[in-house]
């Protein structure tokens, strides 16, 4: 790897997630109108991946019976090379996996190659399934996360359906956490399983169970949201059983344990406890940030996120240590505390660009010796695709649930898509994927 030894100072964004990618892309606008900022400054986009992975696709790279549908093919519809985002754009793009941040001497080291060390660093490197101790949840289970995850999931599912030999067994499939990616694989392997029945000519049954520890799906979602979705689910066939925590998995069993309900006194409740055989794990149950902040000294909350102010800078129980100034967290690695609410905010790719734009406005700003900006929550616009061409699509106070849901939510991703890489690729892309992605519906 080479040298980044320079008279200039680095401006070093960790992850080309969405909250990465927009960062950099703002700052480098600002920094083409701003001459002084370019003689100054590099700007360092790193990540261990060469692509940038649009994740709200993720389920449907799971479920796509289609032949046609190779690995290559599915990469190229869901991800978007790094170099074409930056491509004739002032941004330096490092592959390379982040291993440990030292802020006393502002230095970045690396799985591989030499440190690098920055003035200001944006801390944007996602989150990864948590799995809260659970005995053999991690070995056993399939996380929808990465490109490999869905495509892991898509091939794991096949291989049992066809270790199937009699026509009307069972294909059992748990779904462990009833979120909207729990929802969204469950519903969408409904469709996945009927056209592998179609392809192979058999008759193999699924039963899709989702298990959460609330008392229903979506937890945290509006009473009108949950209702349409257990309706459709129910439709579809999946089941549902709320109440359930996993507490314990083997390599065919996940063993469950009933929580008491939040209204009935604890000391007399005696928990039902079952037991669910399985084919196929997906854990969907919760996330946590990035390792990587594990080592170092920012405030963080129990998920591990770092906690930022309102100009989504990082602050340190540390007194001695001043990175106030100069580190920012932004998207799944951050923690903001919605002031209304008093909750963090949730990780979505809406709210990680929203607060990408805020950190690259606050980092040229402090280099400007200008007041930086404060970061403001705005009304959370959501789509929940649940099985074929049906999503259910919150837009303003309108919500919508169906087909015409499902096109807003096409056409969300295309904004998304756009938004952070503004590039005509993008569009082909988008269209490749919904030609593909809906012959399973
Ligand atoms: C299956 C799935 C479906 C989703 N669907 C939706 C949806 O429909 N709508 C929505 O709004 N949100 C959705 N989300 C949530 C959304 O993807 C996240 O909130 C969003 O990606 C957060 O952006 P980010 O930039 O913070 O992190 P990410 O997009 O996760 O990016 C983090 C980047 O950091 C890199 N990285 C991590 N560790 C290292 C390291 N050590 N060294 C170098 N690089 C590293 C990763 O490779 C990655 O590129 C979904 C998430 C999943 C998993």
């Amino acid at each position: 790897m080479e040298t980044h030894q320079t008279i200039k100072k680095n401006i070093a964004i960790l992850g080309a997630g969405f909250a990465g990618v927009k960062c950099a892309l703002d700052l480098e606008k600002l920094a083409k109108k701003d001459k002084d900022l370019s003689s100054q400054f590099n700007i360092f986009l790193i990540d261990k991946k060469n692509y940038h992975l649009y994740t709200p696709a993720l389920y449907e790279v799971a479920t796509t019976a289609k032949a046609d549908a190779s690995g290559p093919v599915l990469k190229r519809i869901v991800t978007t090379p790094i170099e074409e985002i930056i491509k004739n754009r002032n941004i330096k793009f490092l592959q390379a996996e982040v291993e440990n941040l030292n802020f006393e001497k502002r230095s970045i080291s690396f799985k591989d190659g030499e440190a690098l060390d920055f003035e200001y660093l944006v801390l944007a490197l996602g989150a990864e399934p948590a799995f809260f101790g659970i005995a053999g949840l991690k070995e056993n289970s399939l996380t929808p996360k990465s490109l490999e995850d869905g495509i892991k999931i898509r091939n794991r599912v096949r291989e049992r359906f066809l270790e199937k030999k009699e026509s009307d067994s069972i294909l059992k499939v748990i779904v462990g956490g009833s979120g909207p990616n729990g929802v969204e694989f469950a519903s969408e392997l409904v469709g996945y399983i009927k056209e592998l029945n179609k392809i192979h000519n058999k008759k193999i049954k699924a039963e899709i169970k989702l298990i959460d520890g609330a008392p229903h799906i979506l937890p945290g979602f509006e009473h009108n949201v949950v209702k349409k979705a257990s309706k459709r689910l129910e439709k579809l066939g999946v089941k549902t059983l709320g109440g359930f925590v996993i507490s314990k998995v083997d390599e065919k069993n996940a063993y469950l344990k009933q929580l008491p309900p939040s209204n009935a006194p604890q000391e007399n409740f005696t928990p039902e406890e079952k037991t669910e055989n399985y084919d196929v794990l997906i854990w969907s149950g919760g996330v946590q940030a990035s390792n990587i902040l594990d080592s170092v000294n920012v405030q963080k909350e129990k998920r591990g996120r770092a906690e930022v102010n309102h100009f989504l800078k990082c602050t340190s129980p540390d007194k001695h240590l001043d990175i106030s100034e100069k580190i920012f967290a932004v998207g799944d690695n951050s923690c903001f505390y919605d002031p209304l609410s008093q909750k963090p905010v949730p990780g979505t790719a809406k709210i990680a660009i929203e607060q990408a734009e805020i950190a690259a406005i606050n980092i040229y700003n402090a280099i400007k010796l200008k007041p930086k900006v404060l970061y403001t929550v705005r009304p959370l616009p959501f789509s929940i695709p649940i099985g074929g061409k049906y999503a259910i699509t919150k837009w303003g106070p309108f919500l919508f649930a169906g087909f015409f849901g499902w096109v807003l939510k096409q056409l969300v991703e295309l904004y998304y898509l756009y938004s952070i890489t503004d590039r005509a690729s993008v569009v082909f892309g988008w269209w490749r994927g919904i030609k593909i992605f809906s012959k399973n519906d």
